[in-house]
């Protein structure tokens, strides 16, 4: 079973993986968006940490919550209000319950990429971050199987043209670069792997 401190610990190493990783998204942003992906990332996750601290959860639910508002008001990008939504959905559908089963965190981002789905109108395959979240959450609970999921959704990308997104504007000039989003959402499955060990 995870608990409050073992959500909180996946949000810490996501956010330390996107600081070591920022200037990456950043690279990978100028070439299909407008260079500010590693900065919307780290100003997010930064938040997050901060707001865990200042208010600190005694349920998984009640940290997935917060950080999810935390994204939502601190990222002016798409990408704040996708994260933002799936940690947000996430937390509500785990409730109040202080500790949680792997199946029951699985069903919950479940529910929360589903809401990325939705709030994005993107499918698989649109280049988005979704190629990465939806065969993550597929291979969870096993947690590496989710890690790798997430990281060959991600370059699985690359050849894809991008239908959603400030990506798709560009067409079929978007071909043959990863997708700012889907690379982050492999930081955040690499991060919850580390944790879970
Ligand atoms: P912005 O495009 O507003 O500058 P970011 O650069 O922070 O925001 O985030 C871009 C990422 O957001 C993209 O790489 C993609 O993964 C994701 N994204 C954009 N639009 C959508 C959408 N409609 N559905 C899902 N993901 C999306
Ligand atoms: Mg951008
Ligand atoms: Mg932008």
């Amino acid at each position: 079973e995870r608990d409050a401190a073992f959500v909180a610990a996946w949000l810490t190493a996501s956010a330390d993986a996107v600081r070591a990783e920022a200037d990456r998204l950043t690279e990978l942003d100028s070439a299909i968006g407008d260079a500010d992906h590693g900065n919307n990332m780290r100003r997010g996750f930064t938040a997050v940490v901060a707001s865990l601290e200042n208010e600190p959860q005694t349920a998984p639910g009640g940290v997935l919550l917060l950080a999810g508002r935390t994204l939502v008001s601190t990222v002016g990008g798409a990408s704040g209000p996708l994260f933002g939504t799936l940690l947000r959905r996430a937390g509500k559908a785990l409730g109040e319950a202080e500790r949680v089963t792997d199946a029951e965190l699985k069903e919950a981002l479940g529910t929360g990429v589903d809401a990325v789905a939705q709030l994005g109108g993107a499918a698989l395959g649109d280049k988005t971050m979704l190629d990465a979240l939806l065969p993550a959450v597929d291979a969870l609970p096993d947690y590496a199987a989710a890690a790798r999921a997430a990281e060959a959704g991600s370059q699985a990308t690359i050849p894809l043209r991008a239908h959603k997104g400030r990506a798709s504007y560009l067409g079929e000039r978007s071909v043959g670069h990863e997708d700012p989003g889907a690379a982050s959402a492999a930081l955040l499955l690499g991060a919850l792997f580390q944790v879970s060990r």
